[in-house]
């Protein structure tokens, strides 16, 4: 069969991105249809402008601390709208930059939703045309799930338009406990926001190890945000003026001017012609596929987060080359799931390796705990409460590192290098040997003597 491409790409983001642009480069005749902006979640919407809030949002604390130090910074206000019209000059470069590096490969890209009508033939509702391909790759990503179950739902935010929103909210109100719920209440928080978050667990930031979670909430209700746990929404209300009224299976009811549903994300796998194609899916709507990416139809492969396997950027984007590798180059590729590192941009933000203690004690016959828990040098000055809390997780028996998890001021950089380490195999008796580099926080990691369980 001679069909129009080589490979047809459903959704321009970091996986789908990857993937066309080493294909195309390769000589491969590729297509990539976006029908939002080539980018996807995570440079349009996700993790780049949520970082640049996160950034915007410690500068209040940093101008609080900086007065332990000797200055005065008086008459500081905030202007959200500059905020939003940097950052999205910002997110519109990065996007020309995707446009550009794809068409430099060799990508046509094509601004359309694409639906599947057969297992090798895509229509593109822009236009109506259809077109064939040899291959195709979904990488549609995720989208913000919103309990519809809930009266007046609709009356709440999600992610997608909180970074448009026309002014800061004065009162927020926050449903789920994961990384978006933490990560935004963080930002509002910085920015003066009053913050609400109520979650419907035990303890926020549930599959992380359990202290720092535990931290994380301490830490949060430090800086004033109000948490809420074991309760979820009942009704939204619009309360006029633009406020909302938030009524929870407690009973309370909490005023604000802002909710936003934070409680997780779904495959974009709906209306996507998969089932025409003859493409399964699994029982919570992802798209299935065995460990080279490859779904329950030989020539179509899915990656990233329609695929409900581990919803980070880097593993989009390595899922997307291994399958270049494994289509294009003969070279059956999967990608390594073990210690993928992690990190919650809340303040402070947590990074984290490997095992929790949980998830050792269950697989490991011996563990040993370390932990470090202890006032960083610039709080002697700054005039802050706030501690660093580090934990490594060691076998017992073979003194592997099997998990390092750090809630504190650079926590997520520390842990991108360990992470390194943590993958070789390292052990304590590694980390006692490294010398320690001092004065820093990280030194902690290599002084830690005493076990604590
Ligand atoms: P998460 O899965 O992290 O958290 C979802 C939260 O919502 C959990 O607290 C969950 O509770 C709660 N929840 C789920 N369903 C309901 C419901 N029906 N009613 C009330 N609460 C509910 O999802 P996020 O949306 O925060 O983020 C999605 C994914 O995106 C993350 O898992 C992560 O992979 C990725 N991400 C990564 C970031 C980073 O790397 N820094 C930043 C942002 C997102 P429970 O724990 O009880 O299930």
């Amino acid at each position: 069969m001679i069909c129009d491409y080589d490979l047809f790409v459903i959704g321009a983001g970091s996986g789908g991105v990857r993937a066309a642009r080493l294909a195309a480069a390769s000589g491969a005749r590729v297509a990539v249809a976006e029908e939002h902006r080539v980018g996807g979640t995570c440079v349009i919407r996700g993790c780049v402008p949520k970082k640049l809030l996160v950034y915007a949002s410690e500068f209040s604390r940093a101008f609080r601390e900086s007065e332990g130090f000797g200055w005065r910074v008086t008459g500081a206000s905030f202007d959200w709208k500059t905020l939003i019209a940097n950052k999205d000059r910002e997110i519109d470069r990065l996007n020309g930059l995707y446009i550009k590096n794809l068409r430099a490969a060799g990508a046509e890209i094509i601004d359309s939703r694409a639906v599947l009508e057969d297992a090798h033939t895509v229509r593109l509702l822009a236009d109506g045309r259809r077109a064939t391909a040899a291959r195709i790759l979904v990488a549609a990503g995720a989208r913000p799930f919103v309990d519809e179950t809930c009266l007046g739902h609709e009356l709440g935010v999600t992610s997608i338009e909180a970074f448009h929103l026309e002014r800061l909210p004065e009162h927020v109100v926050i449903a789920g406990g994961g990384y978006i719920a933490v990560e935004f209440a963080g930002v509002f928080r910085g920015l003066g926001s009053h913050v609400t978050l109520v979650y419907r667990g035990d303890e926020i930031l549930r599959g992380f190890d359990s202290e720092i979670a535990a931290r994380a909430r301490a830490e949060m209700e430090r800086s004033g945000i109000r948490v809420i746990r074991k309760a979820v929404f009942t009704r939204i209300e619009d309360a006029g003026g633009g406020g909302r009224r938030v009524l929870l299976s407690t009973g309370e009811t909490l005023e604000s001017d802002l909710v936003f549903w934070a409680v997780g994300r779904r495959p974009n796998t709906e209306g996507l012609g998969l089932e025409k194609a003859g493409v399964a899916l699994r029982p919570d709507g992802a798209v299935a596929v065995d460990p080279w990416s490859k779904t329950s139809v030989d020539h179509i492969h899915a990656v990233g987060d329609v695929t409900g396997r581990i919803a980070l950027t880097p593993i989009a984007i390595r899922e997307g080359a291994a399958y270049f590798e494994t289509a294009f180059r003969n070279n059956p590729t999967r990608v390594d799931y073990e210690n993928v590192p992690t990190a919650v941009f809340s303040q402070p933000p947590i990074g984290t390796v490997g095992l929790t203690e949980a998830q050792a004690r269950a697989r490991a016959a011996k563990v040993d705990i370390y932990r470090a828990d202890f006032r960083p040098m610039k709080h002697s000055l700054s005039g802050s409460a706030e501690r660093m809390l580090m934990k490594l997780v060691v076998d017992g028996d073979s003194d592997r590192v099997l998990g390092v998890h750090i809630i504190g001021e650079d926590a997520p950089e520390m842990i991108q290098c360990l992470a390194i380490a943590v993958k070789m195999g390292v052990t304590k008796r590694q980390f006692d040997e490294t010398i320690a580099l001092h004065p820093t926080a990280a030194e902690e990691l290599v002084l830690m003597r005493e076990k604590c369980a």
